[in-house]
């Protein structure tokens, strides 16, 4: 009991009247604080104040016994009477209680009860005697914790205690029992805790407990929206409601663009308030019958209900578009964001569901791919596409563990002398069913799933394993090219990896060359920089394939430690009549040759291209004017028909 409540109902007293050196206490504090500090200061009244520290009353020793009042006879009886539930317990638990004491109450047995906040409600004299304590003085009747844990004390240290609840006039009391003798004679010492508050605390704390748990389990806690089970259910009853009323059932699901970026360069509270503030703006734009839930980090999905037809969907996904057009702010940080949303209806794309939450995300992934922002509706070849990716990608995963990866040769030649200068290592999938397959099919689908990693690695080793054997045979000179994606290349032992395959395939590092994308490098120039200063101590060389294609910072190439410029094939295609080609190709030899690299040309397919090329200044070139790429054991013939 707080000191808050008993005021309530002492009254209040008119604070001028209170003299100022009195000792004062928060009401908010415990009656039991109250009653030790007038024990230790031996005063019998104390100056309650309030929050704001105002002095609103007096508390005496007489408000507190007026509270906390013994037991009453009609109580009394209740619980003692020869066959109240303590009785009978007592009964139970000493067989031959019944004939030694006959009646509870009399002088063999010591009683104590103690009400709620551990203040003694009634004790008869024996038990007086024995535990110190006087019925009569209010604040005798208080148990500071001290005197508590000295009655528990007595209870526990003597053995034979035994808890039970018992019910009398709806409160409850926990009674704790003792057998002791003494001095020949046996008696019974009873402890009855009134335990109803605690239990009324008890159940109420459970039942919020209850209440709380089930909030969480629908409900998605930062944003008090429903969660993915809540919405599954809202949408299967709108779904069973619309099919009898023949309406239409939209589900749009929300993907925010690029909101890992916020979450990774501010931080997780400034992400959160993104969130909740997306949260809002989105149900600002819903009816009462529509339901918006989070259901992912930064997804969401709104079920629009009883549509006459889907203009009022693409509406919806309009204005959602629009609200997004203003900017979010956190502390005075400003935030640009957009969204993407894939639609999908009931009921013609999906009659469950569990089909048009999927659809939906379906349609959202085409709507991520077509450049973000944007909202598509979800149409069936889609889901074809993504079955055969997902196919595509199971198969892949297999092809990775059976080895079904072959490395193919492609030659590289000197435009001057016409010799082979070195070849370029391209990985081929060698499909059980259907057959060979391009790397273009499938390196995109690697890098999404990192399978490039262990393929990436297994092409490099092979590589050079397999030029290690022709050179050592005599075969082959000059240098092996193996392309390194941008996922292999920001793993952080990328140049370990590289080194351990060096020194395990023994293949000298000056016969090595990387081809890293112009793309790639330009994406992390300061990191991707360091691991290029690497590579040449190592001594191995690199070159930028498909130059031309990206946007390359001319500060960044000059710093950069690089070999070789590759001309990207889409400007050797135009050669020698499409003057932007031929303008474009001429520059790019003219300012590698300033910045001291090499050049090489891939995709000649003419021989004027190549004749182009070399009267430009280009040092070697490769395509299929010279050669397709050619097996391992193709590519052995091609070498021994060279010497
Ligand atoms: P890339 O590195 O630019 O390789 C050159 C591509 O051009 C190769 O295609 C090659 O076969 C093709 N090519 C060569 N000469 C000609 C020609 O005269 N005309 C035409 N039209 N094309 C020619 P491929 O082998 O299909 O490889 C495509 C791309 O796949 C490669 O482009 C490269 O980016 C990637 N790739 C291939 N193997 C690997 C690998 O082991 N690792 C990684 N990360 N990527 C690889
Ligand atoms: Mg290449
Ligand atoms: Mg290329």
């Amino acid at each position: 009991m707080l000191l808050s409540d008993l005021i309530s109902d002492s009254g209040y007293f008119d604070s001028a009247t209170i003299p100022q050196d009195f000792i004062s206490i928060h009401n908010n504090r415990p009656l039991e604080m109250a009653i030790e500090i007038m024990n230790d200061h031996k005063v019998d009244r104390i100056v309650l104040l309030d929050g704001a520290d105002k002095r609103i009353g007096l508390l005496t020793k007489d408000d507190i016994s007026r509270y906390s009042s013994t037991l009453s006879e009609k109580e009394k009886l209740e619980i003692f009477s020869g066959d109240s539930p303590l009785c009978r317990t007592i009964e139970a638990k000493f067989r031959d209680a019944k004939a030694t004491y006959n009646m509870l109450g009399i002088a063999f047995c010591e009683i104590i009860t103690v009400g709620n906040e551990q203040i003694i409600r009634w004790l008869n004299a024996e038990a007086m005697l024995t535990f110190g304590v006087n019925i009569d003085d209010p604040i005798s009747k208080m148990l500071t914790q001290e005197r508590w844990e000295h009655l528990m004390n007595i209870f526990n240290t003597q053995g034979g205690v035994e808890h039970e609840r018992i019910e009398v006039r709806g409160r409850i009391y926990e009674v704790t029992l003792l057998e002791v003798e003494l001095l020949g004679r046996r008696i019974l010492k009873l402890f009855l805790h009134d335990v109803s508050e605690l239990v009324r605390l008890g159940d109420e704390l459970r039942q919020s407990l209850e209440r709380t748990i089930e909030h969480i389990a629908h409900y998605d806690v930062l944003t008090d929206l429903p969660n993915r089970l809540l919405l599954q259910a809202r949408l299967e009853h709108a779904i069973a409601y619309h099919k009898r009323q023949v309406q239409k059932v939209a589900v749009l699901y929300l993907n925010l663009d690029h909101f890992k970026d916020i979450n990774e360069s501010y931080g997780y509270m400034a992400g959160d308030s993104i969130l909740v503030q997306a949260s809002q703006r989105l149900a600002s734009v819903l009816e009462r019958e529509d339901t918006l839930s989070r259901v992912g980090s930064d997804e969401f999905v709104i079920v629009l209900e009883g549509l006459e037809n889907v203009t009022k969907s693409e509406e919806i996904a309009k204005k959602i578009q629009a609200l997004f057009e203003d900017i979010f702010t956190i502390q005075e940080t400003s935030f640009k964001l957009s969204v993407s949303i894939g639609i999908a209806l009931y009921p013609e794309d999906a009659e469950s569901s569990e089909l048009l939450l999927k659809n939906a995300d379906i349609a959202l992934r085409r709507a991520k791919d077509n450049g973000r922002n944007n909202y598509c509706f979800f149409s069936s070849e889609m889901s074809i596409q993504l079955f055969e990716r997902v196919l595509l990608e199971r198969e892949l995963r297999h092809a990775v563990d059976e080895s079904e990866f072959l490395v193919y040769y492609q030659p590289q030649v000197n435009l001057n002398t016409g010799e082979l200068s070195g070849a370029e290592a391209l990985v081929r999938w060698n499909h059980p069913v259907m057959g060979i397959v391009s790397p273009d099919v499938f390196i995109p689908l690697c890098e999404s799933t990192n399978l490039i990693i262990p393929l990436g690695e297994k092409v490099l080793k092979d590589a050079c394993s397999q030029v290690k054997l022709w050179k050592e045979k005599g075969l082959f000179k000059g240098r092996i090219s193996v392309n390194v994606s941008g996922k292999q290349f920001e793993r952080p032992d990328v140049i370990a990896v590289i080194k351990s395959i060096i020194d395990e395939t023994q293949l000298e590092p000056c016969c090595l060359e990387l081809e890293i994308t112009e793309s790639v490098l330009m994406g992390n120039p300061k990191v991707f920089g360091e691991k290029l200063i690497e590579l040449k101590a190592l001594g191995i060389e690199v070159a930028i394939d498909d130059f031309g294609t990206g946007y390359s910072s001319l500060s960044y190439l000059k710093q950069f430690p690089i070999d070789k410029l590759k001309i990207d094939q889409s400007f050797v295609g135009g050669l020698p009549h499409n003057e932007q080609d031929t303008a474009i190709v001429k520059a790019v030899i003219a300012m590698s040759k300033a910045l001291g690299f090499r050049t090489i040309a891939e995709g000649i397919e003419k021989d004027e291209q190549g004749e182009f090329l070399k009267n430009f200044g280009c040092e070697q070139g490769q395509g299929y004017l010279y050669s397709h790429p050619l097996s391992a054991e193709k590519f052995e013939e091609f070498l021994k028909g060279l010497v």
